[in-house]
């Protein structure tokens, strides 16, 4: 019998067999002739799956709050001005890691958990001006709350100030596109939607962010963050040169590779879509089931991940439940309403079936949980939804 559970929280997610095989292979050198062209279509995948034609990529080895750091510690100099779209856990994150390089940075939160900050008083924000950075968190996994990235680039290009995207839990997953939504930095971490074990920082830089560091007076106040060192090396990489400034992690570079090949294969638009789809079915479930979501309407649900309320009567005793059912999924993690309500993700190589396996173990879970629903109502609702 197969002792495996199905690993649903919000990163890190199950991988394919070919890129967990890719992790499995005998470790090159780093300026192995063949590693150095796998790093370097490595890259050049990367402004394909960012669709950022003109971006610079960087693969760094760290977790996603790495490019946080990456992208704070290039971009602001002590003294500038940066600007929060709060939604909640990770924009908090965003905004203290910003003030650690010196910024003075102010927040436009959301009036409450499960809503975004409305654009009008962001662009207030910005009409005060002096703004050098504005941050948003694509997909807050705290909440699960989407923003409307293309709006705010656009608002960013408007009034010349550069955009910062955390995409650590959308970028594959959710729809973007870097270029054309005026975004200059996004970054998102390997374990995510982009489908690698953690240990990978990507972080794609528009011209207009490589420009803002090139015309930098101060030095980048992280020494392994800072662009100085890893520019020329991703450049060398690409060309296909040897070279060296901190060991890349040869394996994970190997296995993003391959996870890229197949995200591309998909193709981009039918990535999004699957991601949409699949969410809406998962989504279907809960609601059919009786249980609210912490994003407070549709439009600013994320398709990546699901933050459904425990239902009366019901704890985080669910979530035990569940795995003994087969599937782990995740606590709540925003602070305001940690023991109300759990996570759930759902990106990546997520197929139809881990979504009805998911369904049907928390159905148990509730059962178990002495909650009276009707057993099967969240799985027909799913089900109905994948049926075309
Ligand atoms: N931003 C977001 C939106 C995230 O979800 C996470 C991780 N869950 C991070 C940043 C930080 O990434 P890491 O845990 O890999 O440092």
């Amino acid at each position: 019998m197969k002792d495996r559970k199905l690993l649903m929280i919000p990163g890190p997610i199950e991988f394919t067999p070919e890129v967990m095989r890719a992790m499995g292979m005998p470790t090159t050198s780093h300026v192995a002739p063949n590693f150095i062209a796998v790093f370097g279509e490595a890259i050049e995948r990367l402004r394909q799956v960012f669709l950022c034609p003109h971006g610079q990529p960087f693969v760094v080895a760290g977790s996603g709050s790495l490019a946080m750091d990456i992208a704070a510690s290039n971009l602001v100099e002590p003294k500038d001005k940066a600007l929060v779209v709060n939604t909640g856990y990770f924009s908090d994150r965003m905004g203290a890691i910003l003030e650690r390089y010196g910024a003075m940075v102010t927040h436009v939160r959301a009036p409450f958990v499960g809503d975004v900050p409305a654009l009008a008083d962001v662009e207030a924000a910005l009409q005060q001006g002096g703004y050098k950075v504005m941050a948003f968190t694509h997909v807050d996994t705290s909440t699960a709350v989407i923003v409307d990235a293309g709006a705010l680039g656009a608002l960013g290009q408007q009034y010349g100030v550069l955009t910062i995207l955390d995409g650590v839990c959308s970028v594959a997953g959710e729809e973007i596109q870097q270029e054309e939504w005026g975004i200059d930095l996004a970054f998102t971490a390997s374990q995510k939607a982009i489908g690698v074990p953690p240990g990978l920082a990507l972080v794609v830089a528009g011209p207009r962010a490589i420009d803002a560091f090139t015309e930098r007076r101060a030095p980048v106040g992280s020494y392994y963050a800072d662009w100085t060192n890893w520019l020329p090396i991703m450049e060398a990489y690409e060309a296909r040169k040897p070279s060296y400034f901190g060991t890349p992690a040869v394996n994970l570079i190997w296995a993003l590779n391959v996870s890229l090949g197949q995200i591309l294969q998909e193709g981009m638009e039918a990535r999004f879509l699957r991601h949409r789809r699949l969410n809406q079915a998962f989504k279907a479930a809960i609601a059919a089931l009786g249980m609210d979501q912490v994003p407070v309407r549709g439009e600013v649900a994320a398709n990546t991940l699901t933050a459904p309320y425990y239902p009366e009567g019901v704890d985080k005793a669910l979530l035990g439940y569940v795995s003994e059912a087969g599937v782990i999924v995740a606590g709540g993690l925003h602070g305001e309403i940690r023991d109300r309500y759990f996570r759930v993700g759902h990106m990546g190589a997520v197929t139809e079936s881990d979504i009805l396996v998911t369904v049907g173990a928390i159905e148990r879970g509730l059962l178990r949980a002495g909650y009276k629903f009707d057993s099967g109502t969240g799985l027909a609702a799913a089900q109905e939804a994948l049926t075309p």
